[in-house]
């Protein structure tokens, strides 16, 4: 689904083909139910300003949108005016600096393919159509970004309008009150980014994928050994495990090991890689197939084409761990016996963060992260399956740390997102820039929790 196409129009609420535009701005199927008074498909940053001052005279609630890979649907909300920024997709490359200023439209395919081009390299996220508007604002977990960063820690600028109706550059030397609240406030900021001024980085020489599938009844070993080996593989390595109903070369229930890996040669990628080959629990594995090359843009398309579907109901959520993983396995073992239908899957990441990220918003992960996602193929089986993600993730919250609000699910269950201290200087950020509220923030927060643990 690549949005933004054909010339915007304001549409409100009984018009014809309202409903059509307002489910079209979701990758998520599912129809919310909730519907806003007033869409405005912004085709410039004119339109956006209008938007947003009609708003504010209006007294209408003002919600955001770029690429709609929200799982949650956060910009779909009851009432108020809902700005579609997939038409704003401009590219600019400029390759002797290594910068790029893009359109928060802008999905992620795309922007990888043009810096292809000029062989430089954004650590964009790892679904072809996911949007950069969105992606960037929750953190940005991208290709690479255990190397180079989060997709936020690489922004340079943004151009933001704000409630007031101005247009402001942010930056860390310019509003950088702005600058530090669009580094992880993710759907709950108070502003909306037109533009966004990136830093590049020399594209890696060799981009590549081994994989190695087990059956599930090894989980509880497989789980075991990757979280052992997890802290000592190099950051080149994305190492992750997804299980399925159709695994690849078993075509049923089992865990999918993948360590998709961006290096500077052969030998480098191939040593890096070299941890699936020596472990232990090699001779349970059912397949596991030698490093080859690809390109990111095949990895990128074939996610949404073999797990990340299109057109079906979606939902999601997750939590950042941190302990030992034995008293996880019973957990897991009841998330795998389960799992709804394909494409459902979850995804258990090896994370690693670096000791240090500078002071922004974003401001919680850990060693690893799990996340579980819900496909509901048939508005039949809606009921039956749309609590799963949740209810697995209640049931492990004694060992959460957090969540990620890029697969965040906070109307559902609110979970803490950012520190405490964080949260509270983007309040405070929010008052002074958007006292009247005009901008919606989460669907849920850390302190709604039942028992509040914020200060943790
Ligand atoms: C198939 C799929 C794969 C994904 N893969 C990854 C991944 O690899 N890494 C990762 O980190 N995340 C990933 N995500 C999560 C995704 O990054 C987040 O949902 C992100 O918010 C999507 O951005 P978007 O612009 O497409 O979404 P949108 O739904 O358009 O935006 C999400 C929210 O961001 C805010 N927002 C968006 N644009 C603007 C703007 N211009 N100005 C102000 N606020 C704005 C709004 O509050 C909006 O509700 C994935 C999601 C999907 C569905």
């Amino acid at each position: 689904m690549v949005r933004g196409k054909g010339k915007g129009v304001v549409l409100r609420r009984g018009d014809a083909g309202f409903d059509a535009a307002v489910l079209a701005t979701s990758f998520n199927a599912r129809d919310p139910g909730r519907r806003p008074d007033i869409v405005v498909q912004a085709n410039d940053v004119g339109d956006v300003i209008t938007a947003v001052n009609q708003a504010r005279e209006h007294k209408l609630k003002i919600t955001v949108c770029s690429g709609g890979h929200s799982w949650a649907q956060n910009h779909i909300r009851e009432g108020g005016l809902l700005i579609d920024m997939s038409r704003i997709r401009s590219i600019e490359i400029n390759a002797v600096n290594r910068t790029a200023t893009i359109g928060p439209g802008c999905i992620s395919g795309e922007v990888n393919a043009a810096l292809a081009k000029h062989r430089l390299f954004f650590p964009v996220a790892h679904a072809y159509t996911v949007g950069l508007g969105g992606f960037l604002l929750q953190g940005g977990f991208g290709w690479n970004s255990r190397m180079m960063g989060l997709g936020c820690e690489n922004v340079l600028g943004i151009d933001v309008v704000l409630a007031d109706g101005s247009l402001v550059h942010a930056s860390a030397t310019e509003n950088a009150d702005l600058f530090w609240a669009a580094r992880g406030a993710g759907p709950g900021f108070f502003g909306v980014v037109v533009r966004y001024h990136l830093k590049l980085h020399a594209r890696p020489k060799f981009v590549g994928m081994k994989l190695q599938v087990f059956r599930q009844k090894h989980l509880e070993e497989v789980f075991s050994w990757a979280d052992s080996v997890g802290p000592q593989v190099s950051p080149k390595v994305e190492f992750q495990m997804v299980f399925n109903h159709r695994c690849m070369g078993i075509f049923s229930d089992g865990i999918e090991v993948y360590a998709p890996v961006l290096a500077d040669s052969w030998k480098e990628a191939r040593e890096a890689v070299a941890f699936i080959d020596d472990s232990p629990i090699r001779s349970r594995a059912s397949l596991t197939l030698p490093l080859m090359p690809f390109s990111l843009d095949f990895m990128m398309r074939s996610g949404e084409k073999t797990l990340f579907w299109p057109g079906v109901r979606w939902f999601a959520d997750n939590m950042w761990l941190d302990g030992p993983i034995t008293p996880l396995l019973p957990g897991l073992r009841r998330i795998a016996d389960t799992q709804p239908p394909h494409p459902s899957h979850v995804l258990w990441l090896n994370w690693n963060p670096p000791p240090q990220r500078e002071d922004m918003a974003f401001s919680v992960e850990t060693r690893t992260y799990l996340a579980l996602y819900t496909a509901v193929r048939n508005a039949a089986d809606e009921a039956k399956y749309a609590n799963w993600s949740t209810e697995h993730m209640r049931a492990l919250s004694e060992h959460s740390h957090g969540i990620q609000l890029a697969d965040e699910n906070l109307a559902l269950r609110p979970a803490k997102f950012m520190s405490a201290a964080n949260l509270a200087q983007l309040d405070q950020i929010r008052a002074q820039r958007d006292p009247q509220g005009l901008f919606h923030a989460w669907m849920g927060r850390p302190d709604q929790m039942p028992n509040n643990p914020t200060a943790s």
